[in-house]
């Protein structure tokens, strides 16, 4: 029998900032990456004596180079999330953002002994279309173990073990669904994070992709909190997340 998988992620890794010790500067930044993005800011201009006094604090600074708009400074910054509980079809989604870096969970070589789906929210909140989920999902996984026993017979004159394996494997994932549970390790910079936070977390973008950029969002917003501090979170009607920022117009 399938299980039903949960979203879960976590934030495994973010930029440090180590200061030159030759420039006298300093920041009140509450952490190491919102100081990263300050110092790539003021090495532009040698401005390291705060010569505006607007923008004297780290909140303000930031909150500057995002009105005017230079964002390659959040370039300099990275955090990596591990995602689980993701159906294979929201990391086909999450993929497409060209300008993060992936490692996936690899179906042929990882093999659960029993299936983990990510169930979409409209069938999961009701008993009767779970049931017709849960029967296709069952159904296939039969088939799934069907086709893997009869194509290692098929291939039982390959001598090597492994590739016996691997090659039966990658024959029978064809017909996993796209619901099939799966793990990703993400990493990028805060302006590729906020890009896919700002077309993802929308109203417009499919729930389960959404979930994940709200995830996402408020781990980000703990590791860099006025970089990320511009998306509100709000609830839509049927309880899910969404999140929008008046300054994402970097699409
Ligand atoms: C609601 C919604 C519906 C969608 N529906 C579909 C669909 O039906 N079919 C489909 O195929 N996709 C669909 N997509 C995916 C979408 O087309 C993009 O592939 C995906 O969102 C990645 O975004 P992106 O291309 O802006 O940028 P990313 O890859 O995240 O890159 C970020 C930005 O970098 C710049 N950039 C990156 N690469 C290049 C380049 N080669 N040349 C110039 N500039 C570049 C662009 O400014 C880009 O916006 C959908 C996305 C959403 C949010």
């Amino acid at each position: 029998m399938a299980r039903a998988s949960h979203l879960h992620v976590q934030l495994v890794a973010h930029s440090q900032f180590h200061p030159p010790t030759d420039i006298g500067w300093e920041t009140d930044a509450a952490t190491d990456p919102e100081a990263l993005v300050e110092f790539a800011g003021r090495a532009c201009y040698e401005t390291f004596n705060k010569p505006n006094p607007r923008t004297r604090s780290n909140d303000a600074y930031i909150r500057h180079i995002m009105e005017v708009g230079h964002l390659a400074l959040l370039e300099h910054p990275t955090a990596t999330i591990y995602v689980r509980g993701i159906s294979r079809g929201a990391t086909h989604e999450l993929t497409r953002h060209r300008h993060f870096s992936f490692s996936q969970l690899s179906q042929r070589f990882v093999h659960p002994e029993e299936s983990e789906v990510a169930v979409p929210k409209l069938i999961a909140d009701d008993a009767e279309l779970s049931q017709v989920f849960f029967r296709a999902i069952d159904n296939t996984r039969l088939a799934y173990d069907e086709l893997l026993a009869a194509l290692e017979l098929k291939l039982r004159d390959e001598p090597n073990a492994v590739l016996r394996r691997k090659q039966a494997h990658q024959a029978a994932q064809a017909i996993l669904p796209r619901a099939t549970e799966s793990r990703i390790v993400v990493t990028g910079n805060f302006r590729t994070w906020r890009h896919f936070i700002g077309m993802r977390a929308t109203e417009h973008a499919d729930v389960e992709i959404r979930e994940l950029a709200v995830a996402c969002l408020k781990l980000l917003k703990t590791a860099a909190p006025t970089v990320f501090s511009d998306f509100e979170i709000a609830a839509l009607a049927d309880g899910t997340e969404m999140a929008t920022s008046p300054y994402v117009t970097d699409f």
